[in-house]
């Protein structure tokens, strides 16, 4: 493709891109396919020729579109609810026309430098200690392994050299972290080969919080047992409510046994960015590691999660191995991706963070942060204000976790409760099938719970009014 040809086809892309988001807010938000669908009306082979890219692109709308969940859309409350903007998205397009693969500092010095550099902005705009220092990975389940990698690490029993499997002088290596502590924990520990067994899970509080006393007591009497606990895992924003386990009092158990504290602050900790919600990070100037996904509430295109960790030195012995077509005569000064995790080449990912950053500055990122928490609280005192809805846990940042809580006359309590959990998953369905809004759910207490999260770069008070209203034209219905 000719300097002309791609200048043409780029601006037509351009512009549809921006009528893309012109347009979104009338697109269905949850595809409208079955499964399948797609790969039915795809070839089954690929072409031999290469095609017009007119042909191409027209595919894009034919049959991608109708495809897509629409993530950037204003009404996506699913999940934690995330997206992308305009400057993350150039910054995408500059990385791909770079194509650049940051596995040692000369094989990108841009994307190695701008890379500590952004890396440190955020960390000043969080309020962390300069003792974190922060590295790029893909995602927060792969930041967590590598956490709890370089954790292992520090127990010095040269598990690198020899593993863990047929060896009688090691006893089980145990890890603890709330029962709502993310899944991608567990998958981190099986990954590392530790085993299920390794992690513990700690019970939580009616507000879904670690409970320290309970940590406390695990530690003991697996040390009694002959294990030996080695890292605990603590969560600000869970997955299900957005709880936030209480870092400050983990933190000195951490010590008392000398456990690596990792912090979970995936979703959450973006919030940390707004001056007056630093708090909700308190304790984690004492954390060894940190995790923080600007692709979640940063307004940065999926994927981009930063590892804050105290001890690189420990991530770089778990994972340093340069073969000689890999030696640089500057190794020693610079700083190389590739010694800190398990890929080699790395993607330039610091750039669409830094543009993001740069564009919005630490004002515009916390202004949209603050409104979208504005925007929940909103919506929450709509539910406590209603006698048909109920809230299921309390709001910290932007998720609501609430459910449908009609009377059914003549009913015994179970009946009644197992009646709601049906009614309050009608009315997900029932307002997700309208293509006008996502909702998605969880159970706390065993019971089935709805979860609006506000985390979307467009979402303004006008669909959060529009969702409540679904919600009570579904419960409306669903009751005749
Ligand atoms: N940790 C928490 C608290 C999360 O909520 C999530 C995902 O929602 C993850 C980790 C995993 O994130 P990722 O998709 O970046 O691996």
């Amino acid at each position: 493709m000719d300097a002309e040809e791609f200048r043409r086809h780029g601006h037509e892309l351009i512009d549809w891109i921006a009528d893309y988001f012109e347009r979104i807010e009338n697109l269905p938000v949850l595809a409208q396919i079955e499964p399948g669908d797609l790969k039915a009306q795809l070839p089954p082979s690929p072409p031999p020729a290469g095609e017009p890219m007119a042909d191409i692109l027209a595919d894009v709308d034919r049959l991608i579109v109708p495809a897509l969940t629409h993530w950037s859309h204003p009404s996506f409350f699913a999940y934690f609810a995330t997206s992308t903007s305009a400057p993350g998205i150039f910054g995408e397009l500059l990385s791909a026309a770079f194509d650049n693969k940051a596995m040692l500092w000369r094989t990108s010095p841009a994307s190695t430098e701008l890379e500590e550099v952004t890396l440190d902005w955020l960390r000043q705009m969080m309020g962390l200690d300069a003792g974190l220092v922060g590295i790029i990975y893909d995602t927060a389940s792969v930041s967590s392994m590598h956490a709890i990698a370089a954790a292992r690490e520090g127990v010095e029993r040269r598990i690198r050299e020899e593993g863990m499997s047929g060896r009688a002088d090691l006893p089980l290596l145990r890890v603890y972290a709330s029962e709502q502590a993310h899944s991608s924990i567990e998958k981190g520990i099986i990954t590392l080969g530790l085993g299920q067994r390794a992690l513990r899970k700690i019970p939580v509080d009616k507000e879904f919080r670690m409970q320290p006393s309970a940590l406390a007591a695990a530690i003991k009497e697996d040390k009694r047992a002959g294990f030996l606990p080695f890292c605990v895992v603590a969560t600000v924003g869970t997955t299900s409510t957005s709880s936030i386990d209480p870092v400050s009092e983990i933190v000195p158990i951490c010590e008392q046994h000398s456990l690596w504290l990792h912090v979970d602050a995936a979703y959450a900790g973006s919030a940390a960015i707004v001056p007056e919600m630093r708090e909700t990070i308190k304790g984690c100037e004492h954390a060894d590691s940190l995790v923080v996904n600007p692709h979640k509430w940063l307004f940065t295109p999926f994927d981009l999660s930063v590892l804050y960790c105290r001890h690189l030195d420990l991530l770089r012995r778990a994972f340093s191995l340069v073969p000689e077509y890999l030696r640089t005569p500057e190794e020693a000064q610079v700083r190389s991706g590739s010694d800190y995790g398990v890929q080699l080449g790395r993607r330039f990912r610091a750039l669409k963070l830094w543009l993001v950053i740069r564009y919005f500055g630490h004002e515009g990122l916390a202004a949209r942060i603050r409104e979208h928490c504005r925007l929940a609280k909103l919506f929450a005192s709509w539910i406590q204000a209603s006698k048909n809805w109920e809230l299921m846990a309390p709001v910290p940042f932007a998720l609501v976790c609430f459910r449908a809580c009609p009377r059914f006359e003549n009913v015994a309590s179970e009946v009644l409760e197992a009646r709601r959990d049906v009614l309050n998953e009608a009315i997900m369905h029932g307002v997700n099938a309208t293509g006008k809004a996502l909702l998605s759910h969880t159970k706390l207490d065993d019971r089935t719970t709805l979860r609006l999260s506000i985390g979307n770069i467009r979402t303004t008070e006008k669909q959060v009014r529009q969702v409540w209203d679904l919600l009570n034209e579904q419960l409306k219905l669903l009751q005749k």
